[in-house]
């Protein structure tokens, strides 16, 4: 997606360990004029798999999701990190392991709001080595939905989790793939 590889360009932040700072405009500082337009996307890329519900993990995915939700006209149900009194009757959990924060994490959908009805998006905002998907993923499988598909806005094409998770025969849509050049510059795939 030209606009969002543009904006990549223009104010993304390479740093250390192949982590990109795109927080004054994706997962920060949010501009909304931009993920309308990715919204609009995933909805062209998606219209054809009849969604019933978008499917993140929190706190980055959820604006996304809830933005791209309103084309689709379908809920967001985003999986939680924090154990809470909220999140009562039964729950599908799973662990994930952090690439930003380099730990791992348990991941909790209650039953309610994922059933085996489902055709179900999964929409993030990064994908590293896939281990956030393959969690959401694992969640769906405990609710005997359907992976519809899964929409990225930025997938980092020098890390692993793109080649396996298409490898599984999964429709993953990128609006961007991140490679390096030879001088660890970025480039678009
Ligand atoms: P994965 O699970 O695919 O290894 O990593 C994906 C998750 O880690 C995303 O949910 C995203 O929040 C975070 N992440 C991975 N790489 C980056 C990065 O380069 N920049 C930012 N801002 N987040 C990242």
């Amino acid at each position: 997606m030209k606009l969002l590889e543009e904006r990549i360009i223009k104010d993304g932040v390479l740093k250390e360990g192949g982590v990109l700072k795109v927080d004054s405009f994706l997962n920060h500082q949010m501009d909304i004029e931009l993920i309308n337009e990715i919204g609009k996307e995933f909805l062209r890329l998606f219209k054809h798999k009849n969604i019933t519900k978008i499917l993140t993990v929190e706190a980055s995915g959820i604006g996304i999701a809830c933005i791209t939700a309103q084309y689709f006209g379908v809920p967001v149900v985003f999986a939680k990190k924090a154990q809470s009194k909220n999140l009562d009757g039964e729950i599908y959990t799973t662990e994930v392991h952090s690439f930003t924060h380099n730990k791992d994490y348990t991941i909790r959908v209650s039953k309610k709001f994922i059933t085996s009805e489902d055709r179900v998006l999964v929409i993030d905002d990064f994908l590293a080595n896939g281990k956030a998907l393959i969690g959401l993923m694992e969640i769906l499988k405990q609710a005997g939905a359907t992976l519809a598909g899964c929409g990225i806005c930025i997938e980092k094409g020098f890390q692993n989790g793109g080649d396996y998770i298409r490898g599984m025969g999964i429709d993953l849509q990128s609006l961007a793939i991140v490679d390096l050049n030879e001088k660890g510059e970025l480039i678009f795939r």
